[in-house]
């Protein structure tokens, strides 16, 4: 007898897993279809994210800034270390620790939500029925649902001038894994993964060179954040080139040659490892039999509505696979809003207020719109905008880079984004995500007491600034 579900959900990364404990927690009858291995051929569960994404990077950027830290400011406080050195297999053991303590945690909560697994490929079927093909078994088995959720993530896009071997040039997971710091690094791509990657390896001692076909440095953010942040970066030592096309590259005498574009011509360099960053596309090129019928749009997105509801009736699409930005928080928040639809709620997710962070130092982070894009849509605004340079917090800890930008609507005050660049951005940024959430104007921010001394200060000073009324900035 085919087995019956209310809901399978199909992948078990922050979207997909997120959604099965949901509806398990709303009473749902839950099975989810995972097909992750680990280098050791295990099923791990939690996605990219988990197991080569926002979880190990991290991970490897808190020790390489630990190691960073250590060698270029500890002196500063007055703490003397005769010597230090890094032990690659030791830092990446503790990565891989971590990626498994989280990863079997999932499995405790599927455990204790009562939550089925399947460790293995799932297809979605016409009429709602999953082929099941699980690891070590000979035989597919079919089981069927009311609802499915597809949750299948994305994997990094390949480089037809670059392609991986695994051990030279690698993708994003590889380059989590290197047994020694490469002596000169070459990444394709300054994107949010780049580099994260890229400062990374730089603090462990790398040459570090970004290659990017862009004219425009992280064009995704506020202007004045990039080009700031690339100050910061260059003077850190990442030799970030724009305009930069790669086109070719080979490996000879254990090195990889690489040839890129740029304005002037044909250009040439030389890396010991080589990463590509290029980019993530949806995996959902075997995720459903041609029969079923599931709308794809470009790049194999699967389509769907503000809901998340493809064009199948009870069924749905989250996290990297479906619409907007491939954020592990943007899928798990899906993941619930969809549970909460097939339990008969209503929900939705507000797609205005997703924070973006990326995690080098300075760590950059931002939630709603940019400057450039309220000019462009004519939104009439004001600036607020407070430098860590002044804030007696970050004095003391030693890191006063960056500012925090407050942009309001010229005529109701309500905050439409907020841009920060600095020292714990990526905490700070859910102040700015909470006060947005409720509709907050920055006078309600200047209303509202901040303990003394905290980072946290300095979102308020620039709330203040929006009208003029920093304490802590000179009168101009
Ligand atoms: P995934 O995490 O990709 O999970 C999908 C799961 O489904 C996988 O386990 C996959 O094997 C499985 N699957 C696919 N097809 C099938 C099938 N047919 N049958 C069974 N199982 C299937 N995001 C952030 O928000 N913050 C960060 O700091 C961050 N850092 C990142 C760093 C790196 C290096 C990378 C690569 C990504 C990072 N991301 C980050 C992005 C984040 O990892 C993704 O947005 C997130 O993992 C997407 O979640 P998901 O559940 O949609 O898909
Ligand atoms: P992201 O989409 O944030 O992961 O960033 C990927 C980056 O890779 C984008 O900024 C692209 O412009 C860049 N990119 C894509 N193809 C190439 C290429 N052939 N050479 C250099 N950069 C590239």
């Amino acid at each position: 007898m085919t087995e019956q579900y209310d809901v399978i959900v199909i992948g078990a990364g922050p979207a997909g897993y997120v959604a099965a404990i949901r509806c398990a927690q709303l009473g749902l009858k839950t099975a989810c279809v995972d097909d992750w291995l680990s280098s050791n051929d295990k099923p791990s569960l939690g996605g990219t994210c988990l197991n080569v994404g926002c979880i190990p990077s991290k991970a490897l950027l808190e020790s390489s800034a630990l190691y960073a830290n250590a060698r270029q400011d500890f002196a500063k406080h007055g703490i003397v270390v005769p010597s230090i050195k890094m032990d690659i297999s030791a830092m990446m053991a503790r990565k891989d620790k971590i990626v498994n303590e989280l990863s079997q945690g999932i499995g405790i909560l599927f455990k204790s939500n009562g939550i089925t697994l399947y460790s293995g490929r799932g297809k979605l079927l016409p009429d709602k029925h999953i082929e099941i093909k699980e690891f070590g078994e000979e035989e597919k088995r079919t089981v069927s649902a009311d609802n499915v959720i597809l949750a299948p993530g994305s994997s990094p896009i390949d480089l037809k001038a670059a392609p991986l071997d695994g051990h030279l040039i690698v993708d994003s997971s590889g380059a989590l894994g290197f047994s020694e710091v490469p002596a000169r690094l070459g990444i394709i791509g300054a994107g949010v993964i780049g580099l994260e990657l890229g400062s990374m390896w730089r603090r462990l001692g790398s040459e570090v060179v970004l290659l990017e076909a862009q004219e425009k440095f992280l064009p995704i953010a506020d202007d004045q954040i990039a080009r700031e942040s690339h100050k910061q970066f260059s003077a850190q030592g990442l030799d970030i080139r724009l305009n930069a096309r790669v086109v070719a590259c080979e490996v000879k005498n254990n090195r990889v040659n690489i040839d890129y574009e740029d304005a002037t011509g044909t250009q040439h360099e030389t890396v010991d490892k080589l990463i590509v960053a290029v980019g993530r596309r949806p995996n959902t090129s075997d995720l459903c039999a041609e029969e079923a019928g599931l709308t794809l749009e470009e790049w194999g997105v699967i389509h769907v509505d503000a809901q998340c509801m493809t064009n199948l009736p009870g069924v749905y699409a989250i996290g990297d696979a479906s619409h907007g930005p491939m954020l592990a928080h943007k899928g798990s928040e899906e993941g619930v809003m969809v549970a909460e639809i097939i339990a008969g709620h209503s929900a939705q997710v507000n797609y205005d207020t997703i924070p973006n962070v990326i995690y080098t130092e300075p760590e950059i982070a931002w939630i709603g719109k940019t400057e450039q894009r309220l000019k462009s849509t004519g939104t009439p605004y004001r600036v607020g905008k407070f430098p860590f340079s002044a804030s007696g917090r970050a004095k003391a800890s030693g890191d006063t880079t960056g500012m925090v930008k407050v942009l309001a609507d010229a005529e109701t005050d309500r905050i439409l984004g907020v841009h920060m660049m600095g020292p714990h951005c990526s905490e700070l940024i859910a102040q700015a995500g909470i006060a947005m959430a409720f509709g907050a104007s920055s006078e309600d921010i200047a209303m509202i007491m901040f303990a003394h001394p905290t980072l946290s200060e300095a979102f308020r000073e620039a709330a203040l600034a929006v009208d003029g009324r920093a304490i802590h900035l000179v009168k101009k």
